[in-house]
């Protein structure tokens, strides 16, 4: 008892009501359950990455210091090696020369397209910034522009694979498949790694050589098994999400069959230099460090959703996924029906982050979107989204689509301000919040 006050002091101090703490404790007690079993799939996943570090014979010598052209480099062939081993394929490539996500799809997308060759979705619409890469979007630079051409199956109604329009759709110029495994912005289900093997073995049964790429953002040690484990060629993600474990400063990764790979290398660096240039400059201790964290990380930002999902469905709002599916990424969107909503859901996550957490933030138009977006985050590496974060566009249906976490318990105090927050402002009574405790 005495040390549940000193909880709630702190809770206090942080100006969390006694109320919203309360319906905070319900939750979490419910799910109790569902925690384990995301403890359990970190605990699998740390086991994984120790023993891929082990196996590569890390070592101290690993985290010093390169610079110039970067030749023999051990503390970046030695991550190459380790991802290879996480990731269950043939080499990788994991650069801080890779700045970002989209930098990363890209690279592996022009890596292994010529003239002539032609890409195509299954999954209908990718990610927006790679409408630009792809050239759905005419754009400076795209694959379009490079005489690759692109062909997109729209998927059913109920968000999943139109086997036979996929298999209409590739012809002898498909070279390669990307397959995106977050929904990201999209009301569509995310998709267990299962699925995409089940997409990539239809495929590869008609068209055993085209290269099947998978968009791995958000999704990484969500699940027991990765893309590789199901046939992907090529696994692709940012250093900022996931597996960067909060404290990869930058960068990408790409793993898959060596071939492949080894375009990726060429294609960042140059021909003829491939993965033989490239010097890490001191990010490598962060990149194994974040590596090491991050099974961790992702189950505390899963906890983190869940219990989002859980909170606002209780409290009478759409949620996606809601709170008892399966979990395949770490977004979490909540439709709050109302700018106001939106708001004040992001100025309490904000409240809650340790680094600027006096900043108010507001909507503002913000290039490549249709309407005004409002964006909380106080993060320690700029834009990070596997810190806890939230946007939301000012439109209907005044959806925020929130991710990440450091640790489960920033997780939990940044859901229980943004609650707070929609009470302070009105959009929540708190008669509603007491009414849920009681009826509990
Ligand atoms: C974040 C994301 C990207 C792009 O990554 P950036 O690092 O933002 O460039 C691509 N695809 C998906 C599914 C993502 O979530």
């Amino acid at each position: 008892m005495e040390e549940n006050t000193q909880i709630q002091d702190m809770y206090d101090l942080l100006g969390i009501s006694p109320e919203v703490r309360e319906l905070g404790e319900q939750t979490e007690h419910r799910l109790k359950e569902r925690f384990d079993g995301f403890d359990r799939t970190a605990e699998y996943n740390q086991l994984k990455v120790i023993h891929a570090m082990q196996e590569n014979r890390v070592s101290e010598g690993c985290f010093q210091y390169a610079s110039g052209y970067g030749y023999n480099d051990q503390g970046r062939d030695t991550l190459e090696e380790v991802y290879a081993s996480v990731f269950h394929t043939e080499a990788a490539l994991v650069r801080p020369q890779i700045t970002c996500g989209t930098h990363a799809l890209y690279l592996a997308l022009s890596a292994n397209l010529r003239p002539g060759d032609e890409l195509l979705s299954p999954v209908g619409k990718p990610y927006d910034t790679l409408e630009e890469v792809i050239g759905i979007r005419p754009s400076r630079g795209s694959l379009a522009e490079y005489g690759v051409s692109y062909r997109q199956v729209e998927l059913l109604e109920d968000g999943y694979f139109d086997y036979p329009a996929i298999e209409q759709a590739l012809h002898e110029k498909t070279k390669m498949v990307t397959i995106q495994r977050s929904k990201g912005y999209q009301t569509r289900p995310s998709y267990s790694v299962e699925k995409i093997g089940e997409l990539i073995a239809f495929i590869k049964e008609r068209r055993p050589d085209v290269i099947c790429m998978v968009d791995n953002c958000y999704g990484e040690f969500v699940e027991r098994i990765e893309p590789g484990d199901v046939g992907a060629d090529l696994v692709v993600g940012s250093l900022i999400k996931n597996p960067g474990g909060g404290l990869a400063p930058i960068g990408g990764y790409i793993a898959g069959k060596r071939e492949l790979i080894e375009n990726c290398a060429c294609r960042l660096t140059s021909p003829g230099l491939g993965r033989e240039v490239g010097a890490s400059l001191g990010v490598m201790q962060s990149f194994y460090q974040g590596l090491f964290l991050a099974p961790d990380v992702v189950c505390g930002a899963l906890k983190g959703a869940v219990f989002a999902a859980n909170i606002y469905e209780r409290l009478g709002y759409q949620v996606i996924p809601d709170g008892r599916e399966s979990r395949h990424d770490i977004i979490q969107a909540v439709t709050l029906g109302s700018p106001e909503g939106v708001i004040a859901f992001c100025k309490g996550i904000q409240a809650a982050a340790p680094v600027d957490s006096y900043v108010t933030p507001e909507p503002w138009a913000m290039p490549g979107y249709d309407s005004d977006v409002i964006m909380a985050a106080g993060a320690f590496v700029q834009g990070s989204s596997i810190e806890l974060s939230a946007d939301g566009p000012i439109k209907p249906p005044y959806a925020v689509y929130f991710q990440g976490g450091l640790t489960w318990h920033h997780a939990k105090l940044g859901i229980l301000e943004s609650l707070q927050s929609l009470i302070d402002a009105g959009v929540v009574g708190i008669e509603k919040v007491r009414a849920l405790i009681r009826s509990s």
